[in-house]
C-alpha cells in the first residue's frame, strides 16, 4: 500500500499531499470511484456542493471501513450560499448530504469580486472552525488582491488556497505570496484535465523515467510542494496516479516543465468568473 506524505497546515493539522478529485464524476458512480481510489491508497477526497456527489462520497467512506479519523474530506461552498447565514446553513446541507459529523477541509469555491460577499462568507467559516465543526478552512480561485483583502479584514488566515495549476499554469506569484503568508497551496486540473500528456516534453520525460507522462506531471507538482488533486474514474489511472514515491525528477527536468508555462487556463479567470 502506498504511504502519501503529509503537508503541515498553517493550523497544524495534516493533509495528505495526494489526494483525489471528484469533479465530473456522475453521482450514480461516485461511491464506486472514490470507493476504489480508497482501496489504491489515497486518503483525502475533494468534492464540492456544486459536484453534486457529496452522497457518494459518504456512502464510500462509510463502507471502506476505515476509522473517520484515517480520512481527509474536503468540500466546497457553492457561489449561491455565499453570505453570512446562507453558508451556515449551505454547510448544515453538505455535511448532511456526506453523512460526517465534521469536515476536515471547507473551501469558498470561488471569489466573485463583483458580488462582493466573501469577507462575509469568511467570516461563517471562521465561526464554524470556532465551533469545532471543520478541522481547516481555506479558500479557492483567490488571488492576491482578495487574500489580502481577507487579512485585512478578518482574523483567520485561509490554511489552504487550491487554484488551476499545472505546467502550463505554473502561478509562480501566487506560490511565491502564499509561501509568504503559510498558506498551503493546491493544485486543481493538476494534469490540465488530461492536455498535457502528449507534449513532447513530457513524453520524453516519461520515457526516460519510465514512468507514465501523468506520473512525471505530478511528481512536479509534489516537487513544487503542491497539494494535487487529480481526478479518474479508470481503475489503472486511479492508481497510477498515486503511484509516484518511488522516484524524484532532477531538478534540470523539472526545468524542462518549467519552460511549458504559456499562461494559459483550461477555467474561467477567478476575477470575472460570476456563475450562481
Ligand atoms: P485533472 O487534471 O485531474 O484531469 C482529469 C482528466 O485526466 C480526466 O479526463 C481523466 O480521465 C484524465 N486522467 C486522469 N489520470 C490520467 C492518467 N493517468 N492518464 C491519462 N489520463 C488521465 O482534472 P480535473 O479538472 O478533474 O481536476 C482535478 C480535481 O480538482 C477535480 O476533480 C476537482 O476535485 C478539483 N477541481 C477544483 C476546481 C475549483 O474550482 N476549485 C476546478 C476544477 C477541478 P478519466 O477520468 O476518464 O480516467
Amino acid at each position: 500500500m502506498v504511504t502519501v506524505p503529509a503537508i503541515v497546515l498553517n493550523n497544524g493539522v495534516e493533509i495528505p499531499q495526494l489526494g483525489f478529485g471528484v469533479w465530473q464524476v456522475p453521482a450514480d458512480e461516485t461511491a464506486k470511484v472514490v470507493g476504489l481510489a480508497i482501496e489504491a491508497g489515497y486518503r483525502s477526497i475533494d468534492t464540492a456542493a456544486a459536484y453534486q456527489n457529496e452522497a457518494g462520497v459518504g456512502e464510500a467512506i462509510r463502507a471502506c471501513g476505515l476509522p473517520r479519523e484515517q480520512l481527509f474530506v474536503t468540500t466546497k461552498l457553492w457561489n449561491s450560499d455565499q453570505g453570512y447565514d446562507s453558508t451556515l446553513r449551505a454547510f448544515d446541507t453538505s455535511l448532511a448530504k456526506l453523512g460526517l459529523d465534521y469536515l476536515d477541509l471547507y473551501l469558498i469555491h470561488w471569489p466573485l469580486p463583483q458580488r462582493d460577499k466573501y469577507v462575509d462568507t469568511w467570516r461563517a467559516f471562521e465561526k464554524l472552525h470556532a465551533d469545532g465543526r471543520i478541522r481547516a478552512i481555506g479558500v479557492s480561485n483567490f488571488q492576491i488582491a482578495h487574500l489580502e483583502r481577507l487579512s485585512g479584514e478578518t482574523s483567520v488566515v485561509p490554511a489552504v488556497n487550491q487554484i488551476e495549476l499545472h505546467p502550463r499554469l505554473p502561478q509562480a506569484e501566487l506560490r511565491t505570496f502564499h509561501a509568504e503568508h503559510g498558506i498551503a497551496t493546491e493544485a486543481w486540473s493538476p494534469l490540465a484535465q488530461g492536455a498535457l500528456l502528449a507534449d513532447p516534453a513530457v513524453t520524453g520525460l516519461a520515457s526516460k523515467y519510465g514512468k507514465t507522462p501523468a506520473q512525471i506531471v505530478l511528481r512536479w507538482h509534489l516537487q513544487l510542494g503542491n497539494i494535487v488533486i487529480p481526478k479518474s474514474v479508470t481503475r489503472t489511472r486511479i492508481r497510477e496516479n498515486i503511484d509516484v514515491f518511488d522516484f524524484e525528477l532532477a531538478d534540470d527536468d523539472l526545468m524542462v516543465l518549467g519552460e511549458l508555462d504559456k499562461g494559459t487556463r483550461t477555467g474561467p479567470d477567478p476575477e470575472t468568473f460570476n456563475l450562481a
